[in-house]
């Protein structure tokens, strides 16, 4: 009974040993460092610096990627451990997206040796923190009409702009900054200390609060002919990185739904009105049964993904379908075990609303809702819908 309650179908039996041995570390370390300091963290807004290099003597920053310090582990146990952090919170799996996925993955995937060199080990190991600029105040979803411009000056560059949501750009030591040049879209690296770069954190937020994001101006930044990424041109560069981190997501939102889950399924056992428990009520019971079909289907979508991933057919508009579904289906689980909560679901002593808050985050940023549903229209008719031309 009990076990299918926590894994209907038996999933993890499609789980190699090594993959369920990575999940239980993950686990522990989730339990033990994020679940007891998450609601205080999250009511203060504050994000958890001390646990980095925690993270990386785990092994997770940087963890699909291989050489320089990273571990070379296989995307399925990326998505596990995106999945076990996110079931802690958004934030913390969103750190490990945006340093591992975005920044480290632009550097592995398209920097020079030198650049590999001085950057992915120290972040490997949670001594350095990067973060990636791509997002502006008026070029989000349509990144190709981003302002900022950097220009050849002498034997190096001059970028001036501006970015916003800039995940941990405050705290970061190092900037992947995309930025427009005679020869196209092309990414920098600008170490945060270089005159000119100066990162803000954005707040109040509703959402995604143990963790920062910031807006970042560059004026008459002023950086070396090697602070260019050498193998990248054009939005391929970023948005190779951001499938990563899409994919990453698709396994993430399920944790945040499964904690919800959770959580509402063991107060629901326990709380009694009508001097009954209130997981004798049908209506409860239906609720908990739609988390778990959508849980499981998630996972389900997660897992195939990323064997597809490992075995090096995915497709990125196939990492749109997982994206699209699990962070949709991840928020309603969560805002219907809020609903089994009652008032008590309200305060930061149960983790479902907390949870739907971020990943409305989630549903924005690597792609809005909107933007997978028009890669996977583009994809099944043929047709790109994603402009309709200069507006009257
Ligand atoms: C917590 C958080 C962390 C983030 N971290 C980073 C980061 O580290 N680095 C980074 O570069 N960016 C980051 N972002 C930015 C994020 O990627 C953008 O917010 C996202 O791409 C959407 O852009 P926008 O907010 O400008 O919204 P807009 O693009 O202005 O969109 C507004 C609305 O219009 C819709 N829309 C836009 N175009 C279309 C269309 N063609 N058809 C139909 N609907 C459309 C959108 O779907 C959305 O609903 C982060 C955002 C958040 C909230």
């Amino acid at each position: 009974m009990n076990d299918l309650a926590h894994d209907y179908l038996g999933l993890d039996s499609l789980l190699s040993p090594g993959e369920l041995e990575l999940r239980a570390r993950v686990r522990s370390f989730v339990d033990e460092r994020i679940r007891p300091n998450i609601a205080e963290w999250y009511e203060a807004a504050y994000f958890p610096r001390e646990l980095v290099k925690e993270m990386g003597a785990l092994g997770l920053l940087g963890m699909h990627l291989t050489g320089y310090g990273c571990p070379g582990r296989s995307a399925v146990e990326y998505g596990l451990a995106a999945m076990e952090l996110e079931a802690g919170d958004s934030g913390l799996r969103t750190f490990v997206s945006v340093q591992g996925s975005l920044a480290m993955s632009a550097i592995a995937k398209f920097g020079s040796e030198d650049q590999k060199q001085r950057w992915l080990p120290g972040m490997a190991a949670g001594d350095l923190i990067g973060c990636f600029g791509l997002t502006e105040p008026t070029a989000g979803s349509d990144p190709a009409s981003m302002l900022t411009h950097a220009v050849r000056d002498g034997s190096g560059w001059v970028l001036n702009g501006a970015k916003r949501w800039i995940g941990l750009a405050s705290i970061a030591d190092v900037a992947v900054i995309w930025a427009k040049t005679d020869e196209g879209i092309r990414g920098f690296l600008v170490p945060t200390t270089t005159p000119g770069f100066t990162a803000t954190t954005i707040e109040p937020k509703l959402s995604m609060r143990a963790s920062i994001q910031c807006d970042i101006t560059l004026t008459d930044v002023r950086l070396p002919s090697d602070a260019a990424l050498p193998g990248a041109t054009g939005l391929r560069g970023p948005f190779a990185c951001l499938n990563e981190a899409r994919y990453g997501i698709m396994w993430g939102a399920m944790g945040a739904a499964r904690d919800a889950y959770e959580d509402a399924r063991a107060y629901a056992l326990q709380r009694r009105q009508f001097d009954t428990p209130i997981a004798a009520f049908q209506l409860t019971q239906q609720k908990l049964v739609d988390m778990v079909l959508e849980i499981q289907k998630g996972l389900l979508v997660a897992l195939h993904t990323g064997r597809l991933k490992d075995a090096g057919t995915l497709r990125p508009e196939q990492i749109s379908f997982g994206k699209l579904n699990n962070v949709r289906s991840a928020i309603a689980v969560c805002r219907e075990a809020r609903t089994i909560l009652g008032g008590n679901g309200m305060t930061l002593d149960h983790s479902p609303l907390r949870h739907a808050n971020n990943l409305e985050s989630v549903r924005t940023y690597e792609g809005t809702d909107e933007i997978h549903t028009l890669i996977m229209g583009r994809a099944i008719t043929g047709i790109p819908a994603f402009s309709p031309g200069p507006a009257s």
